[in-house]
Parts: structure tokens; C-alpha cells; sequence
């Protein structure tokens, strides 16, 4: 999402502003800092990057923090460093062009409503293109401070998602991800017949686009429709990120993710067993407040049983605003470190195996990238990295390959058709 909202305001400033992007700092005009405020530690590297940045910089060049940090820590920013320019919250993205003329302006505000605005158009990456579908979240997890720099969830209309997904096709793309943070909610406060699936539907009719991928759908929302959609609808990819959170029902309760262990399961094995070969990806946090050695073990247990291809680790991170921070039950750190290190030792345990039952078969990819010595990567369209021999030529087009070997973390193979 946030490279998203760099993309919107890198195209406002070039459009609108006559800005060019550069690698190098120690030219730029303007220097910005687009902030994640999901877990501690980035907010911690926002201040030394900034002080790094107004040491290089050139005289007169401006500094500009946007996005959640910008929005939960505001004009604190400018009085801890006060060389920073201005403040653009996620939430406010589409004043991008007009703040960065005035000195010390804060702009935070988390009901402003950016869901119909039409942004000047760029994307770094030729063949697959991101499209938001949804601002805000109105979930409220114990543990996220998501909701309150991004504020309520909207979902932006139908016929400016589906003419932005026509737009990028005609400009060649080949595959679409929409975005927000829970997808497949979309269209709650939009017409009744209009919903996520009814989405998917609508954009699979569109010609020349082969590919839509999505992220995050919430557990909640995986309702029959969708799931049934999701396996039998080919451009749909066979890729799913599921975020478990935890294994524990009573822990869950806690987080007020509004599932249980049950309810995940069955929804997770639905899914594995309408959709050939997907690919089901996952959250998980360890160390959340009062998480039990009991709690932790049904954790491992969901992992055993869905065997997830890909598992995001977490330590639990205390935020502001949250309900979670004031809970008293708080996991001791090393606890928690040595939870984090189980898990991503049981996916080493399968990680193999995975990739290994993959040799033999035939995938349709997207070649996206160049590889030393005469090769190529893209993805499958469940997801996995697939290398290849080939050129630039290449380079967004959809090549099936069969499966002759594997890596640590990709599949090699020879090209078909
Ligand atoms: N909307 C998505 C999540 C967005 S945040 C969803 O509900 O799945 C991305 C991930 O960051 C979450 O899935 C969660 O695993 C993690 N996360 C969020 N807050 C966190 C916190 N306080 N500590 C640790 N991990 C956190
Ligand atoms: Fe955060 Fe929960 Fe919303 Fe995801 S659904 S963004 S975890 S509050």
C-alpha cells in the first residue's frame, strides 16, 4: 500500500510539479520519507534517516515525512526535528502537491476522503500494476494501530476501479493487485449487489488482462462466494494471504480478530481443496499479551496443518493508541524471540518439501526480471519465483515453464510455449 501511495505522489509531483525522480540525495530538490507505523522499529529509523538526510542534503532542498508514522505522530515530527518541512498523513496523500510549499504545514487529518480522487498517473513496474480498492479499516484488533492513521474504511467506486484497470491493460499491463486492508469487504457501504466477488467478476471480463492478485483479505469475510469464485475463475491467481494471527481461539478473542482456530481452519482447508495448487500465505504475531505455552502450541498446530507456502513473522510491538498496550499480561522478550524462531524453524522443516513437490510441473509466468548469466525470473501464478533461461525480450510476456529442479526459495526450470 505505501508503495502504492509513493507511486500516486511521485505522479502528482511530476505531473503537476515538474519533479523528476532521482536515486541520488545529494541532488534532490525534495527528499521524502514514506513511513509504516505497523510495528515499532521503523518509527525508531525515521529520525536517524531524516538526521542523515538533512546532513547530505543539498542547501534549500526540503524534507517531507508522509504517510502513518506522518499521521500518528504529526507535528511532534517537526518539533523533535525541526529541519522537516512539512507532514502528509496516509490519509492525505492527494495534497501532496500543494503542501510542499508550505513550510511547517501538518496535514493528518484521518477523515479526510481520498477515495475518489483521481490521481496523475505513474507505476515503476511496466507489467503488473497496483490498484487500490479501499482506504481506511474499520476492524479494530487490539493490537493495530492501523485504523487510527488511516481511518475509516471506504471503499472508492466500482467505474473508477474497473476504467483504471481498462487504462493500465491498454497501457500493457498484464496482471492486476488490488489493494487494501480487507479486500474482500469491499463495497460494504456501496450498493448491496456490489461486492468483493462481484469486483472480481467485473475485471475478469476485462480483455488483455490475464492476472488479478489481491491483498489482504480478512479470514472473517471468506464467505462460500468468494472462496468458490477465487478457485474456479482462472484469472484469478491461485495465491491467497490468509493472516492467522494466532492459532488460539482464546487469544484471537483477545486480539478481536472475530474468527477462531475453527473457523480459520475450515475456511484454509476449503480453499486448499477447491483451488489446485494454491499458494496460502500468512500473518503470524507471537508474544501477544498473555499468549500461553497452550496458545503458542495451537499456533504451530494451524502452521502444521495448512503447511502455509510463506509465513510473515511478527513479534508482538506495543502501539499507541491501542487497546493491547494497557493489557497487564505482557510477554516477556525473549520469550517471544524464541517463539519467533520456532516458527520460522517449523517452515524450514516443509519449505523444502514444498518446493520439491512442485518439480514435474508446468507454470505459466510472468517473466519480470533479469538474472545474471543469461537468465530470467517471474512469478507463477501461484505465486512461486520460477527462473528460467532468456533475455530481455522476455520481459512481460507469459512463457509456461516446466519445473526441473528447485533453489532455497525458487523453482528452475526450461521454457514450453
Ligand atoms: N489488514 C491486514 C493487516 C495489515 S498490518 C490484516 O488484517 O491482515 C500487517 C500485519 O502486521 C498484520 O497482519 C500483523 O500480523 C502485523 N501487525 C500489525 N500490528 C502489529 C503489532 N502491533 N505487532 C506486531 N505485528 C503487528
Ligand atoms: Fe489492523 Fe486488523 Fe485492520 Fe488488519 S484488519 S489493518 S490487523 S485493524
Amino acid at each position: 500500500m505505501n508503495v502504492r501511495d509513493s507511486e500516486h505522489m511521485i505522479a502528482e509531483l511530476k505531473n503537476k510539479k515538474d519533479y523528476e525522480q532521482t536515486n541520488n540525495i545529494e541532488e534532490a530538490d525534495l527528499i521524502m520519507v514514506n513511513t509504516c507505523s505497523v510495528r515499532d522499529k521503523p518509527v525508531q529509523k525515521l529520525f536517524s534517516e531524516i538526521g542523515h538526510f538533512n546532513k547530505i542534503k543539498k542547501k534549500d532542498a526540503k524534507i517531507g515525512v508522509c504517510g502513518c508514522s506522518a499521521t500518528h505522530l504529526g507535528k511532534d515530527i517537526i518539533k523533535r526535528a525541526p529541519f522537516v518541512d512539512f507532514v502528509l498523513g496516509a490519509r492525505n496523500i492527494s495534497k501532496i502537491s500543494n503542501i510542499i510549499d508550505r513550510k511547517g504545514a501538518v496535514e493528518i487529518d484521518i477523515d479526510h476522503d481520498d477515495s475518489s480522487y483521481m490521481f496523475d498517473d505513474y507505476r515503476s513496474n511496466p507489467y503488473k500494476a497496483f490498484i487500490n480498492i479501499m482506504i481506511g479499516c474499520d476492524k479494530s484488533c487490539a493490537y493495530c494501530i492501523v485504523p487510527f492513521t488511516r481511518g475509516d474504511e471506504i471503499s472508492i467506486p466500482l467505474d473508477i476501479i474497473i476504467n483504471e484497470a481498462k487504462k493500465v491493460v491498454r497501457e500493457g499491463v498484464k496482471e492486476i493487485c488490488l489493494l487494501g486492508q480487507n479486500v474482500n469487504n469491499y463495497g460494504k457501504k456501496l450498493d448491496k449487489h456490489i461486492n468483493f466477488t462481484y469486483l472480481l467478476q467485473k475485471l475478469s471480463e476485462i480483455d488483455g488482462l490475464k492476472r488479478i492478485r489481491f491483498t489482504s483479505p480478512h479470514p472473517l469475510h471468506m464467505d462460500d462466494e468468494f472462496i468458490e469464485e477465487f478457485a474456479k475463475n482462472p484469472i484469478i491467481c491461485s495465491s491467497i494471504h490468509m493472516p492467522l494471527q494466532s492459532g488460539s481461539t482464546s487469544l484471537l478473542k483477545s486480539m478481536r480478530r472475530g474468527y477462531s482456530k475453527k473457523w480459520f481452519l475450515d475456511k484454509a482447508f476449503k480453499i486448499r481443496d477447491l483451488a489446485k495448487d494454491v499458494s496460502i500465505t500468512t500473518d503470524v504475531i507471537v508474544g501477544f499479551p498473555g499468549e500461553s505455552d497452550e496458545d503458542f502450541a495451537d499456533t504451530l498446530d494451524v502452521i502444521d496443518k495448512i503447511r502455509f507456502e510463506q509465513i510473515f513473522n511478527f513479534k508482538y510491538s506495543k502501539r499507541p493508541l491501542t487497546p493491547a498496550i494497557d493489557y497487564d499480561n505482557q510477554i516477556d522478550d525473549k520469550i517471544s524471540s524464541q517463539r519467533l524462531t520456532r516458527v520460522i524453524e517449523k517452515h524450514k522443516t516443509y519449505n523444502f518439501d514444498i518446493l520439491k513437490d512442485k518439480i514435474g510441473s508446468d507454470y505459466e509466468t510472468l517473466f519480470d526480471a533479469i538474472k545474471p548469466d543469461g537468465y530470467i525470473s517471474g512469478k507463477s501464478d501461484n505465486n512461486f519465483t520460477v527462473i528460467t533461461k532468456g533475455d530481455a525480450s522476455l520481459l512481460g510476456e507469459i512463457k509456461t515453464v516446466h519445473i526441473k529442479d528447485r533453489r532455497k526459495n525458487s523453482l528452475i526450470g526450461n521454457m514450453l510455449f
